[in-house]
């Protein structure tokens, strides 16, 4: 089974710390709608029997701005063109402020209507003066508004949010914890603010503006979170991510474990697993109008394709892999998939990762202790190349 994303790249203004692809120009949602429509017809015609749906995850930009009609042209583009027989989990990301009031009531009525099942929503804080910070596009009280309208209509809802922001008292992160469970969100998903490359809060810490949190709050707040959920019945069973029993991402259940997933949209990546020891990864163009213009064109919209060896494979199997926390690295299938003997090629990183309290290691897995947990990247390089 298979996961299909598709990418709307629309976004209302620029949250600071973002560097996926989006654009905040208008929206021409026919054309878009059109070239998904081309899009799944080029991919489902090579894919449909090979790669039946078990998921289907619109992200993005901000997938709440489609209007309802957009966002059934999308999701109707997905069943017209792909095995969607045994379609599980419909995810739609979401931002709260275009959840509330009349309009919010009937968008979130017709995703439930399109078979929708999850929704994602990109909350980060519960406090106005780290929105404001982060230049997230609305405020505590929409924040608010828009979980529980979401709760309310669809049920299964993630929670994202933001650790880190630099003076954010650690109170205030405590309360943001403490507010998703009460709200009754079903997962929640933690990152702490990361300073990537060309974005505003890139030229901000270069400027001497703004001073990211030092490592060790970094560790605390990630400490804190893993107790705080972890004693409100949620399962850490992703370096980030906590749900409820019965409530995980199977979408992101499959990035982890390598399975294959099919991207539409400008800047989609995909991953199509051809054999144990063999994948092809590409990517479409990351420009709306260029993407629109290939596929309306009937020219294929993929900017670069490679193909992936065993080498290569097991890294990031070895990357993926010890971000799930209960399942951790299997290295009996790293061996028969790839030909690597984890434990004989890495015996000294992997004691003295152990004797630092990082990893534990069984007969045939390594799994990261919590502590490991906080340095998941660190830890996971140390493994690999
Ligand atoms: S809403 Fe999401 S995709 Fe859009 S700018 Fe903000 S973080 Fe980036």
């Amino acid at each position: 089974m298979a996961g299909l994303y598709v990418h709307v790249p629309f976004c209302s203004q620029r949250c600071v710390y973002c560097d996926f692809y989006f654009t905040t120009t208008r929206r021409d949602e026919g054309s878009y709608v059109r070239a998904i429509r081309a899009e799944a017809e080029r991919l489902g015609a090579e894919y449909r029997e090979r790669a039946p749906l078990a998921t289907l995850y619109l992200g993005g930009g901000t997938p709440s701005l489609l209007s309802p009609d957009a966002l059934a042209g999308v999701i109707d583009a997905a069943h017209d063109h792909f095995d969607t027989a045994g379609l599980a989990e419909v995810t739609v990301e979401a931002n709260p402020e275009d959840l509330s009031g009349d309009d919010g009531a009937a968008w979130l009525r017709a995703a439930r209507d399109l078979g929708v099942t999850r929704l994602s929503l990109g909350v980060q804080s519960f406090f106005d003066d780290d929105l404001a910070f982060m230049n997230r596009a609305h405020d505590a009280a929409q924040a608010q508004a828009g979980v529980e309208a979401a709760v309310a209509e669809i049920g299964d809802v993630s929670v994202d949010l933001i650790f880190g922001v630099p003076d954010q008292p650690f109170e205030h992160w405590g309360a943001n914890l403490q507010k998703a469970v009460r709200l009754g969100a079903t997962h929640v998903s933690t990152y702490s603010l990361t300073v990537e490359d060309r974005t505003p809060l890139r030229k901000l810490v270069d400027l001497g503006r703004v001073v990211p949190e030092g490592d060790e709050t970094l560790r605390e707040r990630y400490l804190f979170t893993h107790d705080y959920l972890g004693g409100h019945g949620f399962e850490h069973y992703e370096v980030s991510s906590f749900a409820r029993p019965g409530h995980r991402s199977r979408h992101n259940e499959s990035y982890w474990t390598h399975g294959t997933v099919i991207g539409l949209g400008p800047s989609a990546h995909s991953f199509w697993r051809e054999t144990r020891s063999r994948g092809w990864r590409w990517a479409d163009v990351a420009h709306l109008g260029r993407w629109q213009g290939l596929l309306l064109a009937g020219e294929s919209p993929v900017d670069w394709r490679e193909q992936i060896g065993p080498d290569e494979l097991a890294d990031e199997a070895v990357l993926l892999g010890l971000r799930r926390l209960e399942d951790g690295l299997d290295l009996d299938r790293i061996e028969r998939d790839y030909g690597v003997d984890l434990l004989t090629e890495r015996r000294a990183e992997l004691a003295a990762l152990e004797g630092a309290g990082l990893v534990e290691v069984g007969a045939r897995r390594v799994r990261l202790t919590i502590e490991g947990a906080a340095v998941a990247d660190a830890v996971a390089l140390r493994l690999v190349g």
